[in-house]
């Protein structure tokens, strides 16, 4: 069986979007108005009027459910030939305003929307407002009660699509995935700096998604200066983040709670942490009185600092075990070897960013499943996560219960988990919910 995998173990990025297959990137501003339409390249309408997107008779619909990514295939033609990143208007076939949108030359999502109001004017203001808004939003929910680490941009979800920033302690971490935060790179920044006076902020806008949007990696401060130590505390727990070189913007902030959650199920279990990163799952299972914690992950610089994370909480490393190695082997050593484990953790990186890999990636979820089926003494618990956003809610139960078959085990849905809650989704932006996990629990 082939298992996907990502291309690098040492920097995968588990990315918080999934959405459409957009490799098939295309130019259309190297078009003429000549040119006959193909279904997904729009034409470029006249150079000399005012910038602006006409869709196609019919492809409003979307927009009108505020979905808001304008597809290559929806436009009829794009007037003014406005530069990347640039606001557009938006109209339906017969001229009405849409939305105002950021533009993008050389992604399949042609323009992504800013805002539905045909009266704002994108500017700092506006962006000022957006942010603001994002913060205001997650003090009222109490969010920073239980950590100083946070989602404080999530992207679409908080209405600046393209935009994720997160925050570890007093450093920010903005990740700019498309062309309109690219353009308004140092506006935001300036109003990150004003409204929540960082000691740095970092960019880490290097993940796979940029060159699918045309754009270059980048990496590195774009205010302040980096302390040499950066940790976050959550529930109590103190990480060490690597905001230069780890993964994502250095930390998995989403898991944060689904991490406490196992941590209060961890005592006196022999625990299986598959896919650790920093140790994040293992760190709370070993606070909570875990037997045992053996934590396995491809990469050595995670490992690393996942072992410095124990000492850091002065917790009892004798109880837990590390292995560098690939999960999808290790599993079947350990299966070899007749090893049982109490309470298993699957936490593996995005196998299916789009739909398109939904195949590949089912297979893949189902052989780390299944073995970890195999696992688990009677009555333990199996703790499954997906983050591919091509992956729905719906597929993960049936692949995860085709493990369960295959393994011989009768299992229950204990609990269905996601992102948590500074990782909003978006009503009318259902690709928001890349996260989902399932708490089970064998006969
Ligand atoms: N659970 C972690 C986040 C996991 S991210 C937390 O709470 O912080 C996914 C991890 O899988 C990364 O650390 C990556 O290095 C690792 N990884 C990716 N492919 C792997 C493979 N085939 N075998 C082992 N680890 C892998």
């Amino acid at each position: 069986m082939t298992t996907p995998k990502p291309k690098s173990h040492s920097t995968p990025h588990r990315q918080s979007q999934g959405g459409k297959d957009f490799r098939n990137r295309v130019k259309h501003n190297k078009q003429t108005a000549s040119t006959p339409t193909a279904q997904s390249t729009p034409r470029i309408g006249s150079p000399s009027a005012k910038p602006g997107i006409v869709l196609k008779d019919g492809r409003e619909k979307s927009l009108q459910r505020r979905h808001p990514w304008i597809f290559s295939g929806a436009i009829e033609c794009i007037d003014g030939a406005p530069p990347s990143g640039t606001t557009v208007p938006v109209c339906d076939a017969a001229g009405s305003f849409l939305a105002w949108a950021a533009y993008n030359t050389d992604s399949q999502i042609t323009a992504r929307v800013w805002s539905w109001r045909e009266e704002d004017v994108v500017d700092k203001a506006f962006f000022r407002s957006r942010i603001a808004d994002a913060l205001a939003a997650r003090r009222t929910l109490g969010l920073s009660r239980d950590s100083d680490g946070m989602r404080i941009i999530h992207g679409e979800s908080d209405g600046l699509p393209g935009l994720i920033v997160d925050k570890y302690g007093d450093v920010i971490v903005m990740q700019l995935g498309s062309a309109g935060p690219e353009h308004w790179r140092d506006t935001l920044a300036d109003i990150l700096q004003e409204l929540c006076a960082p000691v740095c902020i970092y960019e880490r806008s290097d993940s796979d998604g940029r060159e699918r949007e045309g754009l270059s990696a980048r990496n590195g401060i774009v205010r302040g200066m980096l302390p040499e130590h950066v940790e976050v505390t959550e529930h109590g727990l103190r990480f060490a983040v690597d905001v230069a070189t780890g993964q994502k913007t250095g930390y998995y902030l989403d898991q944060r709670d689904n991490r406490a959650l196992t941590g209060t199920l961890a005592q006196d279990k022999d625990v299986l942490n598959c896919f650790c990163y920093t140790g994040g799952f293992s760190l709370y299972a070993l606070r909570g009185g875990a037997k045992s914690v053996l934590s396995i992950d491809s990469s050595q610089e995670a490992l690393q600092l996942a072992q410095a994370n124990v000492k850091l909480n002065g917790l009892d490393a004798s109880r837990a075990e590390w292995q560098c190695a690939d999960v999808f082997e290790a599993l079947r050593k350990l299966r070899d070897q007749n090893r049982k484990f109490d309470l298993i953790v699957l936490d593996p990186p995005k196998f299916a960013p789009t739909a398109a890999f939904a195949e590949k990636a089912a297979r893949a979820y189902k052989d780390i499943n299944l073995l970890g089926f195999k696992l688990l003494r009677p009555g333990g618990l199996l703790f499954t996560y997906s983050c591919s956003g091509g992956i729905n809610d719906d597929l993960f139960q049936k692949i995860i219960a085709g493990a369960a078959l295959d393994a011989g085990v009768d299992a229950q849905i204990v609990k269905w988990l996601h992102a948590a809650p500074d990782h909003p989704v978006l009503l009318s932006f259902p690709e928001g919910a890349y996260l989902k996990g399932l708490v089970l629990k064998v006969a």
